[in-house]
């Protein structure tokens, strides 16, 4: 079973001609409402993918629908907090190219319980996986105790904080990092991606594919991305995450994972939106065959 220790934010999407420059004033070409936040991504990833979720998070009482969203993909919502806070929100603009620059104000995502959090957690063991990134309070705590129960940890190294990625460390068993991150976070240690204390490594770059690297056997593993028209980037890692993260749970090998969690993104990326834009198994089984 996956718990994912997870963001969950409201996106508020403009389409804009290009993004905006410092000082500029820009008309959108349109505007939408959807569900977001990289840990609710990557809890409706996995449970698209097919694993059991439980999500542990909050939200403010003007967000109770995004709770509910969660729940309608299948994901158990006992643990989201509905709490007296603003909801997270993003504002993320697009442009025509699909590329995208994106403000958060992390709202409840900063205001959970660690008692609650860690009371959550209570029955994690070692057939289980711990999600978790870098928009929620508590992640290392949570990491330490789902580590010490035998689970894996897979922590999204995103958005990058180096204190933030350095406190995850020694809780992690597989560090996601997307091309950017890795480069940040390899010239801040002053060392090579396969020197990064942890155990494992999945960076993902874009169009260029994604790799897996297992520190503590040498051993790798590649996927190209899929050939797709990419309408919208948003949420392509999330998405990727939590297809490697549901594979991985229901103990496919890395590079299956890989195969299936580059399928996911590719298609993801064709559509406008987050996690209402993630496919299920079937459809990436349909666009692999
Ligand atoms: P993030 O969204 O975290 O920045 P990436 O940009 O690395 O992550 O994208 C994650 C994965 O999504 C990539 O490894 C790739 O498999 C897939 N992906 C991203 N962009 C595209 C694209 N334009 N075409 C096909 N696949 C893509």
């Amino acid at each position: 079973m996956i718990y994912n220790l997870g963001s969950i934010n409201i996106d508020h999407v403009y389409r804009v001609p290009h993004l905006p420059a410092p000082g500029e004033t820009l008309a959108a070409d349109s505007y939408t409402v959807g569900l977001g936040g990289k840990g609710a991504n990557q809890s409706v990833a996995a449970a698209r993918a097919g694993a059991r979720v439980l999500h542990i998070g909050a939200v403010g009482a003007e967000g109770a629908w995004a709770r509910d969203r969660i729940a309608g993909y299948g994901v158990d919502v006992a643990q989201i907090a509905v709490l007296d806070v603003p909801t997270g929100h993003a504002i993320i603009t697009v442009d025509p190219g699909a590329e995208n620059s994106i403000v958060l104000f992390p709202g409840a995502n900063q205001a959970l319980d660690l008692a609650a959090v860690l009371a959550a957690l209570a029955g994690i063991g070692p057939a289980d996986t711990l999600l978790v990134q870098n928009e929620t309070t508590h992640a290392p705590a949570a990491a330490a105790l789902a580590r010490a129960q035998g689970a894996r940890v897979i922590c999204s190294a995103a958005p990058f904080d180096l204190a933030a990625v350095q406190a995850m460390l020694p809780h992690t068993s597989i560090l996601v990092l997307n091309a950017i991150e890795a480069d940040q976070l390899c010239a801040a240690l002053g060392c090579s991606l396969d020197q990064v204390p942890v155990p494992e490594l999945l960076v993902t770059r874009g169009r260029d594919g994604a790799e897996w690297i297992c520190n503590a056997t040498g051993a790798r593993a590649f996927v190209a991305a899929l050939k797709v028209q990419a309408v919208d980037t948003t949420g392509a890692g999330d998405t990727f995450a939590g297809y490697f993260a549901a594979a991985l749970d229901a103990g496919q090998t890395p590079a299956h994972a890989l195969t299936l969690a580059a399928a996911a993104a590719a298609l993801k990326v064709t559509r406008p939106g987050t996690a209402d834009a993630i496919p299920s198994l079937s459809e990436v089984a349909d666009f692999l065959s």
